[in-house]
């Protein structure tokens, strides 16, 4: 619901314009499409594109493809609240992503 600014009037929506009845005055308005949820369908590895060189390095992970010791490592939640953060490591060397299972 929304009122014109100018009179006071109820102004009617069309096709996403709010428009004044009785001065037809007209703002264009706020779709709701742009709270459509997003978040469904998290559980694949989520990759980080900024940067790695932002990330920490755990020298103490060696990397199951290469072999090259040290993987950068950061947190991500992978289920709505109910799940405990997932520890993701990114090996420097070759690139390769995987996720820490307990
Ligand atoms: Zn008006
Ligand atoms: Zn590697």
């Amino acid at each position: 619901m929304k009122f014109c600014p100018k009179c006071g009037t109820l102004m009617i929506l069309k096709n996403s314009i709010w428009t004044c009845p009785k001065c037809g005055y007209e703002e264009k308005g706020e779709s709701s499409a742009v709270f459509v949820e997003k978040s469904e369908n998290k559980n694949e590895i989520t990759f980080i594109e900024e940067s790695p060189e932002v990330l920490p390095i755990d020298q103490d992970i060696s990397c199951p493809k290469c072999g090259n010791k040290g993987a950068y490592f950061w947190y991500m939640q992978t289920r709505a609240g109910d799940e405990a953060e997932t520890r993701f490591y990114r090996c420097p060397k070759c690139g390769y992503t995987w996720r820490e299972y307990d």
